[in-house]
């Protein structure tokens, strides 16, 4: 697997936006490059000067928020359409289908629930593709399954435009700081195209070769999560069953070899027994889903993120799915 990365260092946001004009670029520069994985030579815009957006949900409003605040000429659609209000108010224009955002923009980034609507959005009825064409164009940065990432690459290539998956690792507030990190792969010449932008909305990015590459590293690193949250879950109800303090057992994990942000973020509210939706329950046992099915294409044994799953999907029939995916501790409460 080819895989190379840059990082950036951690800028806050507001200072991130002094690097950037606060006019978008009005003359538009192309550049020709061999796209490395289509046969076909296709042009990039080597400074997009319109943006799209498609998907405005907890990740997708913030991350174009901060494209807008940092100047840049964005232009929205969501299926909800009143979601694309407060973006419209900072300055943001609006279409009203994929296709004409991505006929009327240079590079269209897209942040779509699950395989199905990113899907829909790209290849569907009025989708993204068919306003794609050579010299523009497409980045996914929802999480799919890399059999999607490949069939949504297929059909945005075929217009000629270049393709880029580029899941995001990193919830609600580092989507709102721009501290999120980017796992991409697809056409380089597209990746270096958006790094300006992705350099605004994130910390770090990674690039890592063929398409397919950031989505199973997407599921790699959300399974790991889905289990640990599973794990902290029991823990949390085992400790307090034997009387234990909880606020010092969070402390305790927190200070050792096992810490991770994760259990002192989420940990606290746990213990109230409230989940305010940062990540989406639905979305974590999605992921997991996604990750076995790419470890059963490969034979590879994952007993515990089955039997995560198998928690997640009990919290979903308790109706859960909205909330954040600290609330499968609900799972495990049988008394
Ligand atoms: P979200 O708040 O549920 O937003 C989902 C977005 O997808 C909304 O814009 C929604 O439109 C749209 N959508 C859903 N079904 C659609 C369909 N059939 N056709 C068109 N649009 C549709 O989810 P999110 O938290 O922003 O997450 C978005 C993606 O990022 C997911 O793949 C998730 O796994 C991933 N992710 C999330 C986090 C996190 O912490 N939240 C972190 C990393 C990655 P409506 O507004 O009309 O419903």
């Amino acid at each position: 697997m080819a895989m190379c990365s840059s990082f950036c260092p951690q800028i806050p946001i507001h200072l991130k936006r002094r690097r950037f004009p606060t006019k978008p670029f009005l003359s538009v520069c192309t550049k020709v490059f061999s796209s490395q994985t289509s046969n076909a030579t296709s042009r990039v815009i080597e400074h997009p000067a319109h943006v799209g957006f498609l998907g405005l949900g907890i990740m997708g409003s913030p991350m174009a928020q901060n494209l807008i605040k940092a100047g840049w000429d964005i232009t929205v659609w969501n299926r909800t359409k009143s979601k694309c209000d407060p973006l419209i108010s900072l300055g943001a224009k609006y279409k009203s289908s994929p296709e004409e955002v991505a006929a009327s923009c240079d590079v269209t980034f897209a942040m779509l629930a699950d395989p199905e609507s990113a899907v829909e959005v790209a290849c569907g009825k009025h989708g993204a593709a068919n306003g794609m064409s050579p010299g523009k164009g497409y980045v996914d940065v929802s999480t799919v399954d890399d059999v999607t990432a490949k069939l949504i690459s297929r059909h945005i290539r075929a217009t000629g435009a270049l393709y880029l998956e580029a899941p995001v690792s990193g919830s609600k507030k580092p989507a709102e700081d721009g501290q999120l990190i980017f796992l991409t792969a697809g056409d380089k010449p597209l990746y270096e195209t958006v790094a300006p932008l992705l350099d605004i909305m994130g910390k770090s990015r990674f690039y890592l070769g063929d398409v397919g590459n950031g989505a199973a590293m997407k599921l790699v690193v959300n399974m790991i999560m889905g289990s640990m949250m599973a794990s902290f879950s029991e823990g949390l109800l085992l400790g307090q069953k034997v009387g234990l303090d909880p606020g010092v057992l969070v402390e305790v994990v927190s200070q050792g070899a096992i810490s991770a942000p994760m259990f002192l973020t989420k940990g606290p509210s746990m213990v109230q027994a409230m989940y305010p939706t940062a990540f989406p329950l639905k979305h974590q046992q999605k992921d997991l889903r996604l990750a076995l099915g790419l470890a059963e294409s490969v034979s590879q044994s994952t007993p515990i993120a089955a039997a995560a799953n198998e928690l997640y999907k009990v919290a979903k029939s308790q109706g859960l799915s909205d909330e954040d995916f600290s609330a499968v501790i609900e799972a495990l409460k049988t008394d």
